[in-house]
């Protein structure tokens, strides 16, 4: 179902909702103390991956970024699937299936997805099974995504 009411995050920018999370969660906060360039990079991304998710429309709003060699590939949320006569009522189609879809292989590409919580903070963004390896196929090795209590990193394949 949609959510009712507006979610915060429509009015406030992707940027100061990470601010916000840092504040909450010390994780993220001690993600900001890393070598200061690698961190700042990988937040900038996740940042371009939460203002993604900020556009869904599906119940969890999820968004993805496709970058290689310090340029963004392509970028996007989530999409409700819609598929006339069948009904896929909370099926979507994944930010990062619509990412391969359009960049195809990309080898040595990274990953970054976040999502957004209904309160419009950062939340558990990591990458399920099937996108896992659907992303390994298609050469992506690393992903970088949101969680609830910060950032977190998987290897893929
Ligand atoms: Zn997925």
């Amino acid at each position: 179902m949609w959510v009712r009411f507006p979610p915060r995050s429509l009015h406030s920018p992707a940027a100061s909702m990470l601010e916000t999370a840092c504040k909450l969660h010390p994780a993220l906060a001690m993600a900001l103390s890393w070598p200061e360039r690698k961190a700042d990079t990988v937040l900038a991304y996740l940042n371009l991956a939460l203002k993604q998710a900020a556009r869904s429309r599906c119940r969890y709003r999820v968004g993805a970024v496709l970058v290689k060699g310090g340029r963004v590939l392509t970028h996007s949320s989530n999409r409700v699937r819609n598929a006339p006569g069948v009904d896929f009522k909370h099926a979507t189609f994944h930010a990062e299936e619509m990412l391969l879809r359009r960049a195809g292989i990309s080898r040595g590409a990274v990953v970054y997805v976040a999502r957004i919580d209904r309160a419009g903070a950062a939340a558990l963004a990591r990458p399920c099974p099937r996108c896992q390896q659907a992303l390994a196929l298609h050469g992506v090795a690393l992903a970088h995504f949101t969680t609830s209590a910060g950032t977190g990193t998987l290897r893929l394949g």
